[in-house]
């Protein structure tokens, strides 16, 4: 093994900012990553052994412990939840007996639990070693694991082209279901392929292309709504040796589903978009940050870089424009949320833990390894060749005022028909909600767990960056759903989960305003309990970045909206009740340190 792991050290030059990919590799042929992989990387990269693994540990994805020959990780996000996932979960603890979060004793199951995967139209799903699984069933994981106990490859157990489009390409070979639902301006096949590089960009400057995508008043689709073209004349502005386009590619936040969509059908788009922005800021280096989830486009994409790169789309002297030199390269994300912000997302490409740096300075100053780098979305990128198509009138035409184009929605939960659908920005949640078949709803989740729970009274507003923004998740709930049980306790344990730990604010109050929270699901909360964890809330928002700033919204926006549901739970004529359960905690800490409690004698 030592020799096969100093060959992969070697294939990527023995550079650590490569050590995600030299994980990935020896995770690939040894299970995981053991001390002597580790000795390893600490001297023929020169990072110590601390360095290799606190990123081990960061990530989802990897292991410095054994792992199964088959690993399952079963998605937990609250769709797959309300989808059927506990039997799902017990059909696969059965059937391969194996309890989540261990491997079995025979070493060849491992089965865990990962936060969402990107599939909320098509759950319960599940990556098997490496492969996405869609619309499990406690029948069809029986299948699974028995074919898979008789030997079978894991490739022959998806059924292929199942999906539709081009998840049938023997590339993808996917059973992934796009669910296009509906079309606008962007998933509309008007497209023609690299023709904005072949046509116009050697005929305008830089600054004419940076002109008319900030006439088009593009922001970005991520969901923090900056204009594309301020942040391209930033990164133009700024001084280094070379500059950067990244387009971030992990979407993570639950019920997110659209990028998946947007690089399967139109991954063209989205690449010309990058080279688009590379002869913008005049950019040498393109790096793709895919989320490890969508692991099974890697060698798909990669085939389209290949052809670009073939028809000089991508290299030097693109399409004989003199000194127009780029490529893009695509890196493999490993399993965490917070790579979504842009900074942890940038430590991640330079093979580091995905920690939020702090701002200032910002990427367009100082980004990839120093360089002025401009980060865009996937949807924000796919959309550039059209506006310099059509042109930025075209574009400003379609929309609100004050957000321009269309949005690319991914509706799931408890409506007929999940799946994508292309709106104008001001569309109504009523239209959307009628549009998906949805009835009896009682909460709809626009953008995501960081984003807002919004009730009946709030379905005539719109999507839009002056009322409601979204970066595009959105969760629908009926009129049976327990929605403080389930939905918004989901929402508290993804973000403990997915706190990076490096601030203590989001690492410590995340969990303080969960037990507060528990309290008054136990029946044991009073009328202040409710004040607390809006006060709490507030205290959380000034945590270093996004995720923490964000992670009280479930509670907050479900006290605001729901407010009756909280008061129906909490002891009425009581002012103070501490909460404390002197009998469980005794029996807590006995079972912890394995003795018999005591309570009688105390
Ligand atoms: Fe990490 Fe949370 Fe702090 Fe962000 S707010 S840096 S996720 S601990």
């Amino acid at each position: 093994m030592k020799e096969k792991i100093l060959e992969i050290i070697s294939n990527y030059k023995k550079d650590k900012t490569r050590l995600m990919d030299i994980l990935h590799d020896i995770q690939g042929v040894a299970g995981y990553v053991d001390e002597e992989a580790i000795e390893l990387l600490h001297k023929e990269l020169g990072i110590s052994t601390s360095e290799v693994r606190e990123v081990i540990s960061f990530y989802h994805f990897y292991s410095s412990e054994p792992k199964g020959k088959v690993n399952i990780y079963l998605n937990d996000s609250i769709t797959a939840v309300m989808h059927g996932r506990e039997a799902v979960l017990e059909a696969f603890e059965k059937e391969c007996d194996v309890k989540e979060g261990s491997v079995s004793e025979d070493g060849e199951f491992g089965l865990y639990h990962t936060s969402c995967i990107g599939m909320n139209d098509q759950e319960p799903a599940a990556i098997i070693n490496g492969k996405m699984f869609t619309r499990l069933t406690p029948y069809r994981v029986k299948e699974i694991v028995k074919d898979l106990k008789n030997g079978k490859d894991i490739k022959e157990l998806i059924y292929e082209g199942d999906g539709g489009g081009r998840n049938a390409l023997p590339e993808i070979h996917s059973m992934v279901c796009n669910n296009i639902r509906r079309r606008g301006a962007l998933l509309t096949h008007d497209y023609t392929p690299f023709d904005v590089t072949s046509n116009i960009l050697g005929k305008s400057s830089p600054e004419d292309i940076i002109s008319v995508v900030e006439e088009s008043n593009i922001r970005g689709r991520g969901g923090a709504g900056f204009p594309t073209g301020m942040k391209w004349k930033f990164g133009r502005k700024a001084k280094g040796e070379h500059h950067v386009v990244i387009c971030n590619a992990d979407e993570g936040e639950p019920g997110t589903f659209k990028d998946r969509v947007l690089l399967t059908e139109f991954p063209e788009l989205v690449f010309e978009g990058m080279v688009i922005a590379g002869y913008a800021v005049g950019a040498d280096i393109g790096l793709l940050y895919l989320r490890y989830e969508y692991k099974y486009l890697l060698k798909y994409l990669n085939g389209v870089l290949e052809e670009m790169r073939s028809k000089n789309v991508l290299g030097n002297n693109i399409n004989g424009i003199e000194g127009f030199n780029f490529d893009i390269r695509i890196q493999l994300g490993a399993g965490a949320y917070i790579c979504g912000e842009e900074s942890a997302l940038i430590e991640s490409l330079e093979g580091k833990r995905g920690e939020p740096r702090d701002k200032p300075p910002f990427p367009v100053e100082k980004g990839y390894m120093n360089y002025p780098t401009v980060v865009n979305n996937v949807e924000t990128l796919a959309s550039i060749p059209k506006i310099l198509t059509k042109g930025a009138d075209w574009f400003l035409g379609l929309g609100d005022k004050a957000s321009s184009g269309t949005k690319v929605l991914s509706i799931s939960g408890d409506c007929n028909y999940p799946g994508i659908y292309e709106v104008e920005w001001g569309t109504t949640i009523k239209d959307i909600l009628d549009m998906s078949g949805a009835q009896n709803v009682q909460a709809i989740q626009v953008a995501g767990p960081s984003g807002a729970l919004i009730g009946e009274k709030d379905f005539g507003r719109t999507i839009s960056y002056s009322d409601l923004p979204t970066g595009g998740s959105m969760i629908v709930f009926n009129k049976q759903r327990d929605i403080l049980r389930d939905v918004v306790m989901n929402f508290m344990n993804f973000f403990i989960e997915e706190s990076c730990g490096s601030c203590s604010t989001c690492r410590n109050m995340t969990t303080v305003l969960k037990e507060r929270f528990v309290k008054i699901l136990d029946g044991k909360g009073v009328a202040s309990d409710i004040d607390d964890l809006l006060n709490w809330s507030d205290v959380l928002k000034v945590s270093r970045c996004g995720l923490g700033q964000t992670a009280a919204n479930p509670i907050t926006t479900s006290v605001t909206n729901f407010r009756h549901l909280y008061e129906n739970l909490i002891q009425k004529d009581v002012e103070f009740d501490s909460g404390f359960d002197l009998e469980e905690s005794v029996k807590e800490s006995c079972a912890a340190v394995g003795r018999q409690p005591i309570l009688h004698n105390m």
